[in-house]
């Protein structure tokens, strides 16, 4: 069952939404040259504290930090550590809050200094990817109407989607059902409808899309070490349309 969110929830959800997009925005600009990413979890955990919220990651299943940081090759679940970054490095940072109850889940893939054109381009498409799918995110289309957007418009564009890690519906709990995936024929799964939350989050590979996971039990990478890009938001269908909760632009 996909759970339908009352107005009062998705108003919570705003919230939650909101702050999670403030912190966010704080750690793009805060990710450069001669950062370590344990600084940046560290920041995360600082600010999320500020406003009172919870980081949702934060011991999910034993994960040990407030925010998932992976570097180039990395796809998700990277931990912060002592690495410094380096110009011509791409990081994707994964952000999980509850705030009062009310949880919202988004990613960035941020360029450190010069990148060269190739990474530019996957953080591009890895992008306009997620918009592609939140476009699909709305009344009586079908879940993989969003997972078909994506994997299109990664692949027209030469690049691949991981199929080893999908997005989920979110709100009350971090992880809720459906599972979204990335890929997948059109027109399949249930039909979509307002009230709906749905962390949707592209991860999308300059070349394999083949992963593996490392050591640590967690970070996932690529088989082929080319690098990979990720981007996520928490959306609501509404009669209108998809809103997006999470939205950094701003
Ligand atoms: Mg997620």
């Amino acid at each position: 069952m996909i759970a339908i969110k009352s107005e009062k929830d998705l108003e919570m959800l705003r919230i939650s939404g909101a702050i999670l997009a403030k912190i966010l925005r704080s750690l793009q600009t805060n990710s450069r040259e001669g950062v370590s990413t344990s600084q940046l979890d560290q920041l995360a955990g600082e600010l999320i504290k500020k406003e009172n919220a919870l980081a949702a990651f934060n011991g999910y299943k034993g994960f040990p930090a407030n925010i998932c940081t992976s570097i180039n090759e990395e796809i998700v679940h990277g931990i912060p550590s002592q690495r410094k970054l380096v110009e011509g490095d791409i990081i994707s940072i994964d952000l999980g809050i509850n705030y009062q109850g009310y949880f919202t889940d988004a990613a960035v893939t941020v360029p450190i200094g010069k990148i060269d054109a190739k990474k530019k381009k996957l953080i591009e498409v890895a992008k306009a990817a997620l918009t592609c799918g939140i476009k699909e995110a709305r009344e009586n289309n079908h879940l993989s109407d969003i997972s078909h957007a994506i994997q299109s418009h990664a692949e027209k564009n030469g690049f691949s989607v991981v199929r080893q890690f999908v997005g989920h519906g979110i709100g009350k709990n971090l992880h809720e059902e459906p599972e979204i995936p990335n890929f997948g024929r059109p027109h399949q799964g249930p039909v979509l409808k307002p009230g709906m939350v749905l962390a949707i989050e592209p991860m999308v590979n300059l070349g394999t899309w083949e992963s593996e996971i490392s050591d640590n039990g967690w970070t996932a990478y690529t088989c082929d070490g080319l690098a990979s890009a990720h981007f996520e938001h928490t959306i609501a269908i509404t009669k209108e349309g998809a809103e997006v909760l999470t939205d950094f632009t701003k």
